[in-house]
């Protein structure tokens, strides 16, 4: 019975290890297109808010910005510093 458990466990930890390092694409690839909102925020074209968590965002200047829609995002990357100077 104890070394069925050493087995599981065994099979487990390798399990995680390479869940942890076999995809190193998986952390660093998404980077430059969807980031996904750390926090929630607001439209800066319509000025929704936006929950954190979405993908609907756009790196400008190393500020992830968040839309509400795709339509909204769009529009902001055609002129992002319309929307951002006041
Ligand atoms: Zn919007």
């Amino acid at each position: 019975m104890k070394k069925l458990m050493t087995c599981i466990l065994l099979l487990l930890l390798s399990t995680a290890a390479f869940k942890s390092s076999g995809n190193p694409e998986l952390l660093s690839a998404p980077q430059a297109q969807t980031d996904s909102l750390k926090t929630d925020a607001r439209d800066p074209v319509c000025g929704m808010k936006v929950k954190k968590g979405t993908t609907l965002t756009h790196n400008h200047n190393k500020v992830v910005y968040g839309f509400c829609s795709a339509g909204c995002k769009k529009t902001f990357v055609s002129n992002p510093d319309k929307y951002l100077k006041k």
